[in-house]
């Protein structure tokens, strides 16, 4: 051991020594853990760097564009690197894209025209998305542009229902959505394998079906991603792995050139597409934080496994469990207790950089059925690729907690939320 006083600057922080001592004991069992996420970062660092010194960038390139944006250098050769890390022909990575919503909106009503059908085959997508496909009437749906939508829901054990799918794959239908993440739902992630499979099987089917993976909070926690093992298109934010940290808004799409095409003149408008959007200046934190992602991904995977660790070590169920391979970066943790899942919150809140001093509350937000807590002290608005958690106040008192720009950040995060349910004095060990 060395001879840093971290208890001592931990002590400054408010961490008691009984904390300290549990979380220091539960860390130290992870170094093997910790060591094949920081390999798997060793990986896809490279697979960055070298995209980057192939496309030759330059100094140049991190200059912003202005107006129309036409020959916006920078902005291409960011495309194309994007596109060369994910192992596709093409690529839109766009300061103009809203948020992950955004992006997927385009990359559907781009590529669907009236009388087409999605298909998702591992049960309903993103809440985000009931109203863009039209699940949820709502202005504006593919579903008013004359765009129908079905659905295979995973088996009970969480496989996929191949005979289910194989019998709702019909004439009409153009795209199958494939979500990685689990998002809010309870099953578990799909591993870029298990994606290859699905994919596999919905091509020997129907061959010319555009496959396309909503890819959020996956990006570089495994060595491939669903490009590599056959979809179409891949999408996702940039406020949260791709982006690194560092891009304050943005969403990818990479994927056929066909299919990037298609998503670039719904972006921009027909005859437009990927010619014009100056970057405004964005250009620097989409490929710094490009460089950055793999190794702020792991930073949040470590934090994810430690939480998982320090909770389930405790009594709590832990999704995914403490042991088990991870796929997103998404940990969620059953308190069972609206005390517990507010005291996280608080102690998230507490270990941030940006609004430390605030108390989250739960309240009524849009949407949801139950008051929402949220904790988050981003640098980006909204990240959450940053240190954040978020629970409905409803049973199983579920926290969903992701991100951390670094590892010893997230660690003490985790910390804090556990000494403020000492500090509550909430019965715990
Ligand atoms: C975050 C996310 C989205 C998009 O959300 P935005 O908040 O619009 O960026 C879509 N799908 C999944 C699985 C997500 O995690």
């Amino acid at each position: 051991m060395s001879n840093v006083d971290i208890y001592g600057i931990y002590q400054e922080l408010g961490i008691d020594s009984k904390v300290f001592d549990y979380c220091q004991q539960v860390e130290e069992k992870l170094m093997p853990r910790f060591f094949e996420i920081d390999r798997i970062a060793e990986f896809n660092q490279a697979k960055v760097l070298h995209s980057m010194q192939k496309h030759h960038l330059s100094a140049a390139h991190l200059n912003p564009s202005t107006g129309y944006g036409y020959n916006d250098d920078g902005r291409d050769t960011l495309e194309k690197i994007y596109a060369d890390v994910f192992h596709t022909e093409d690529a839109l990575v766009r300061p103009h894209i809203t948020c992950g919503t955004h992006a997927l909106h385009i990359a559907l009503a781009g590529n669907l025209r009236p009388g087409d059908e999605i298909l998702s085959p591992v049960g309903k997508p993103y809440d985000t998305l009931d109203e863009i496909i039209g699940i949820r009437p709502s202005t504006g749906s593919l579903a008013e542009y004359g765009i129908s939508y079905r659905q295979v829901d995973l088996l009970p054990d969480g496989s996929f229902d191949y005979d289910g799918i194989r019998e709702t794959i019909g004439e009409k239908t153009r795209l199958v959505e494939i979500q990685r993440s689990k998002g809010y739902a309870t099953r578990p992630t799909l591993s870029v394998e298990r994606i290859g499979e699905l994919i596999a099987y919905i091509k020997k089917i129907k061959p010319d079906v555009i496959c396309m993976v909503d890819n959020c909070y996956g990006e570089f926690v495994e060595e491939r991603e669903p490009s590599d093992v056959g979809a179409d298109l891949v999408v996702g934010s940039l406020i949260k792995n791709p982006g690194g940290g560092l891009a304050p808004i943005g969403g990818y799409i990479a994927g056929t050139k066909e299919c990037v095409d298609r998503a670039a003149y719904r972006l921009t408008a027909p005859g437009l597409g990927k010619e014009l959007g100056a970057n405004l200046g964005t250009i620097q934190s989409f490929v710094q934080g490009f460089f950055l992602a793999p190794t702020v991904t792991a930073a949040a995977l470590k934090g994810a496994v430690f939480a998982a660790n320090i909770y389930e070590q405790l009594g709590f169920r832990a999704i995914p469990k403490a042991t088990e391979e991870r796929y997103d970066i998404i940990q969620a943790i059953e308190f069972g207790k609206p005390e517990l899942l507010v005291a996280f919150c608080e102690g998230i809140q507490a270990a941030a950089p940006v609004d430390s001093y605030v108390t989250p509350i739960p309240w009524a937000m849009p949407g949801y059925d139950s008051d929402v807590i949220m904790a988050a002290g981003a640098f980006i608005s909204g990240a959450s690729i940053e240190l954040s958690a978020d629970g409905p106040m409803k049973d199983p008192y579920a926290v969903y907690f992701q991100g951390g720009l670094t590892y010893p950040h997230a660690k003490y995060g985790i910390m804090k939320s556990l000494q403020r349910m000492v500090d509550k004095g909430i019965k715990i060990w």
